[in-house]
């Protein structure tokens, strides 16, 4: 006999990935280039030089005994030390080595801090449009997942959290630039948010923790800056991941950065620590620990990305179709053509464009398009798109 809520989560396979598998089925019967695959999240942009660069350093330079051995569980020292150097220069912070735990990508750093701080019966809030596994982790630490729906800028509305905030809250997750809209999260918004955190938190005698989950940090476009929001709430724990910034996803390597303001860091951090060993997530790989304190602040080429944003989104906005610009991240929040967006993305599939239906994102009526593809694909995908819109304004005649 088994967890039958395990093997549930097992047997159900993502829409993402479900589509994924028919695109490479579909490449093999037709060729690859005939197919507009959209539906991943991986980066299309090789990582920069310093990886490899940091990698052969690395060998040259270091016993393979150390490099490839056990680090303490939080991470290497010089590593997390590092890390906090750097986020200090950037955004005037405080943290140190002991504010650091490194992970194995965003997914374990929000799985570890969810399980840190929720007891039973607490309740974590999300805002649609979110990344569909916030639900699976929260659920996973045993709390209530609740999410708000979406507001027309996707955005975040205030009033309604404040009225959604119970005794039971204890976390609220966050995600700017935003899969999968795009939207980067405006200073007003982070403040308005956590004028609620600061208010309910009071209200209820203890703290409501803010997850900033920020895979996508250092994507953006166009000059637009993303408040570090730390510097705005005491009671916050950064989820980063440098799977997208440093195009390495399967190397699985991030890190939980514990706000040294928080009343209670010590015990959070603890928590975490805690959470890590029980999770198994202790000691994240040793090499790439390494790696990365040799390339904070350096990105992937991210201008292939706003090439394919303005492109994409120029010619998709002239076929009619609605979409709002985004300003960061790699993914392209697009309305249906009609309220379902299952039947859209079948339609779709038809002319070989395959999109992600996003009601698992809770949002209904819209789709995902992952830009992180060749240039080539989206110029040859265009007429595909154009020929859509077209067949559905023949319907409305
Ligand atoms: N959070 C968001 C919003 C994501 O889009 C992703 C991955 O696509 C993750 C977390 C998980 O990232 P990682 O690969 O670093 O675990």
């Amino acid at each position: 006999m088994v967890n039958e809520s395990m093997a549930g989560l097992g047997r159900v396979r993502s829409v993402i990935r479900v589509l994924f598998e028919y695109g490479n089925k579909r490449k093999a019967e037709i060729g690859a280039d005939k197919v507009f695959d959209f539906s991943l999240g991986n980066p299309s942009v090789p990582a920069p030089d310093c990886v490899n660069e940091a990698i052969k350093e690395l060998l040259d330079t270091q016993s393979s005994l150390e490099l490839h051995g056990y680090t303490s569980a939080q991470g290497d020292a010089s590593v997390r030390k590092a890390i906090a150097d750097y986020l200090n220069t950037e955004h005037g912070t405080s943290f140190g080595a002991d504010s650091i735990y490194m992970t194995v990508g965003a997914a374990a750093s929000l799985t570890i801090c969810l399980h840190a701080l929720v007891c039973y019966g607490d309740e974590v809030i999300a805002f649609a449009p979110y990344f569909p596994e916030y639900r699976v982790f929260a659920e996973g630490a045993g709390a209530a997942f609740k999410a708000l729906p979406p507001t027309v800028d996707f955005q975040i509305d205030a009033p309604l959290l404040k009225e959604s905030i119970s005794e039971k809250t204890k976390a609220v997750i966050i995600n700017s630039p935003n899969n999968p809209s795009g939207v980067v999260l405006t200073e007003e918004t982070i403040k308005a948010v956590c004028a609620v955190l600061k208010e309910k938190s009071a209200e209820y005698g203890h703290p409501i923790y803010l997850i900033t989950d920020e895979p996508y940090r250092e994507l953006v476009y166009d000059g637009v800056k993303v408040p570090f929001v730390s510097r705005y709430y005491d009671d916050t724990l950064v989820c980063y991941s440098f799977s997208k910034s440093l195009s390495v996803p399967g190397e699985r390597i991030g890190y939980i950065a514990v706000t040294p303001e928080m009343k209670d860091a010590a015990d959070v951090y603890a928590a975490i620590c805690g959470a890590g060993r029980a999770l198994g997530y202790v000691c994240a790989p040793s090499l790439f620990q390494r790696v990365v304190a040799r390339c904070l602040g350096q990105t992937s080429d991210i201008s292939v990305y706003k090439h394919n944003r303005d492109l994409l989104c120029g010619a998709l906005t002239e076929y009619g179709y609605t979409c709002v610009k985004p300003d960061g991240a790699f993914y392209l929040f697009v309305k249906a053509l009609e309220p379902d967006a299952d039947a859209f993305c079948e339609r779709a599939k038809k002319k070989e464009l395959l999109l992600v239906p996003a009601d698992s994102f809770g949002c209904k009526g819209y789709v995902r398009i992952s830009y992180c593809v060749s240039t080539k694909q989206i110029e040859n995908s265009l007429p595909a798109f154009k020929a859509l819109a077209e067949e559905y304004k023949q319907k409305e005649l």
